[in-house]
């Protein structure tokens, strides 16, 4: 599958700066944008064409949704700016500005292509995690757009703030663990008979239980079995930049969606990084 992504216009930007007192209709009207200027080619050779919005958001997995950030945005600027660097070596530490082009983004290592038996928004992973009484049982996927807006429609805009000031991630690790579970139910060791196992497909219910009853350890093994899965599919988008004084080589590694959302909370192109 190939999309053709076209470029921003003027109003774009504004539209998505207005809808910031919301995250859901951020992320809603972020969608919206992706989709309006994406058009998806199915076949070589074959006409682009546009799926309804719905069906868009249910299909296009978070990964789609990075790649085609990317695309909006080389389509748009070609560039980030001139990003501030401070050389990381002990007896350098000199500072200096530097372009990032979003094409210089692209590794050879950047994408790895989805190798799973179904499409992922019918993939799941069991992740079992066993703790003291109980096995956690996590059916763990690649989240849709669908599943990040419904996430966030269940957070409000201060904590969504508030995450982003703290920890510089959109989402805390409970919201992370639904975000990325489909469903979770917790049965008891060494069960026998058929019984009622306690299990919830419902968002709400997850955010309260990671919140409540999942041990800090099961959170961390279930990160290490989610990381281990699927890390390998998620686009790494980064470049090196090399110190003018020494000539030491660094990595620059960048979230686009932080990007995109960082953009739109504060407008323009203020961006500075230091490594
Ligand atoms: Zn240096």
């Amino acid at each position: 599958m190939q999309a053709i992504v076209s470029p921003l216009r003027v109003g774009d930007d504004l539209s998505l700066r207005s809808s910031l007192t919301s995250p859901v209709n951020y992320d809603r009207d972020m969608s919206k944008l992706l989709y309006e200027h994406t058009e998806v080619v199915l076949a070589e050779g074959e006409t682009p064409k546009k799926e309804n919005f719905e069906k868009f958001c249910g299909t296009t997995s978070n990964i789609d949704k990075i790649c085609l950030i990317w695309a909006l945005y080389k389509s748009t600027y070609e560039t980030l700016g001139q990003r501030n660097f401070k050389c990381d070596k002990e007896n350098c530490k000199t500072e200096f500005k530097q372009e990032i082009l979003l094409e210089n983004l692209i590794q050879e290592d950047t994408f790895t292509i989805w190798e799973e038996d179904k499409p992922f928004y019918n993939f799941v992973y069991d992740i079992e995690v066993p703790y003291d009484d109980f096995i956690y049982v996590f059916e763990t996927r690649l989240p849709s757009i669908r599943d990040n807006n419904k996430l966030l429609s269940n957070i409000s805009i201060d904590a969504l703030q508030n995450n982003l000031t703290q920890t510089g991630s959109l989402f805390t690790r409970r919201e992370q663990m639904t975000l990325l579970s489909k469903s979770v139910a917790i049965k008891r060791k060494g069960l026998t008979t058929t019984e009622e196992i306690p299990k919830t497909e419902n968002m709400q219910e997850m955010l309260m239980a990671f919140a409540e009853y999942i041990p800090h350890i099961v959170s961390e093994s279930f990160f290490k079995q989610y990381r281990d899965k699927f890390d390998k599919y998620y686009p790494k988008f980064y470049t090196n930049v090399t110190c003018p004084s020494c000539g030491n080589s660094m990595k620059f590694q960048l979230d686009l969606e932080i990007e995109f959302f960082r953009r739109s909370l504060f407008g323009g192109r203020e961006g500075s990084e230091e490594l």
